[in-house]
């Protein structure tokens, strides 16, 4: 079907686009014509007439069309099918779906503007993988496609259960209520998972996220190359992710704190599913006072792991986010024995690469050590990072040794 529907941007507003940008703001268009309903498909032009693709329209949003595609398309059941299993086939180059959990749409890096599918491969009794989704649907047009979205996801993974988790507070941006619910058969309470050859209980209907944070998976392995022998500290460590590899890898003593009581249970869960207990005390408490005390105390670490929640929520909170993360890696500096070494994340796309490595220079000045970075690094594969688009670049993760 052709679309009715026709966005003509202001001229010069399609540069950033034609570099890979996928959204189109409500002040750079200088008419829409065919008076496109909320929700609907829109192909975009330049002002000179250079078509640029297709969006879903949102008059109720300044970020008024977000493009998936740059073709001029209909969203309809065979682009969801075809943009999903392009990016299944994009996963399949690094992972093995059938028996990995990964992130199979990472929204606008995979042309699928506000949709998030985690895919978690879950073994049955039998041995069997069977997958279990959940997915987000943050954007209007998502929202309007929710039936065919879902009948993309069986036809393309036949996954036994698919669960919806739209609470982002980002959907309030798009107009949306959220909205979590069932949507296919029945996803367990709890799941056990399998990473990096250690196996891991989520709770994929009521936990934080969808239930794990998949996009840490390849930076749990690198800060694991540094725990063989060292006393490990897993600040904000949720399910307990980092401590387990740490552990796994032949840390000494390790200890995993995290503020929410339930995830203080599931890092000693984990450490038990594995044989780890022995290694691993699990805290539920502030890793701020956690940090300040155990500097108090004059106590050292030979290896640290920061990995807070998103300080930075939005624009106006990049400030308060820098003073946030200064504190912290200027306490867990303080905290190394000589020759330790640290790894410290963020995870807000507010807060760029650039100002986090500033952050962690000015902790590293006035923590009067010399730190050296050993890595810089980023979110794992399945969420890829569109060239032309840095919002979707947004986990930090950079591993430093110290004198
Ligand atoms: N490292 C984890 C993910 C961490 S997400 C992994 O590998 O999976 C951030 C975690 O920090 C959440 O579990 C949250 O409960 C916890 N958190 C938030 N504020 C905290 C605080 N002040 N002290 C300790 N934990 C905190």
């Amino acid at each position: 079907m052709g679309m009715k529907a026709l966005a003509v941007l202001r001229p010069r507003e399609e540069l950033r686009i034609l570099r890979g940008h996928p959204w189109v703001y409500d002040n750079e268009i200088a008419r829409v014509e065919g008076d496109p309903a909320p929700g609907q498909a829109i192909a975009v032009e330049s002002a000179r007439g250079r078509s640029l693709g297709s969006g879903f329209f949102n008059p109720a949003s300044k970020l008024r069309i977000r493009l998936y595609s740059r073709a001029r398309r209909e969203a309809d059941g065979e682009f969801l099918l075809e943009a999903l299993s392009a990016a299944l086939a994009y996963r399949r180059r690094f992972y093995d779906p059938d028996t990995q959990s990964l992130r199979i749409a990472f929204g606008e890096a995979d042309g699928l503007p506000g949709l998030i599918v985690d895919s978690y491969a879950v073994r049955s009794p039998s041995g069997a993988y069977g997958k279990h989704l959940c997915v987000q649907m943050l954007s209007l047009g998502m929202e309007a496609r929710r039936e065919a979205v879902v009948e993309a996801l069986r036809t393309l993974l036949s996954p036994e259960s698919i669960m919806e988790r739209s609470d982002a507070p980002v959907r309030a941006l798009e107009g949306l209520a959220p909205r979590t619910g069932q949507l296919l058969g029945e996803t367990p309470r709890e799941a056990v998972i399998e990473e990096n050859g250690l196996r891991f209980a989520v709770d994929l209907a009521g936990g934080q996220k969808t239930g794990w944070f998949l996009d840490q998976r390849e930076n749990r392995a690198a800060a694991a190359r540094w725990a063989r022998g060292r006393t490990v500290l897993d600040a904000f460590s949720h399910l307990g992710g980092f401590a387990c590899a740490c552990a796994a890898a032949g840390a000494g003593r390790v200890t995993a704190i995290d503020i929410s009581s339930e995830a203080a249970r599931g890092i000693a869960a984990n450490a038990g599913l594995n044989g780890l207990s022995d290694r691993i005390t699990a805290l539920e408490g502030n890793a701020f006072d956690f940090l300040r005390d155990r500097e108090r105390e004059g106590e050292r670490f030979g290896l640290v792991i920061l990995d807070p929640p998103a300080f930075a929520k939005n624009r106006a909170s990049i400030e308060g986010a820098y003073r946030g993360y200064k504190e912290i890696n200027l306490r867990a500096m303080r905290l190394l024995e000589p020759g330790g070494t640290l790894v410290t994340c963020s995870c807000s796309r507010w807060f760029s690469p650039a100002r986090f490595y500033e952050t962690i220079e000015d902790a590293a000045g006035d923590s009067g050590r010399r730190m050296r970075f050993l890595e810089k690094r980023g979110q794992a594969l399945d969420h890829p990072v569109l060239a032309g688009y840095e919002e979707s670049e947004y986990l930090k993760c950079a591993i430093l040794a110290a004198d």
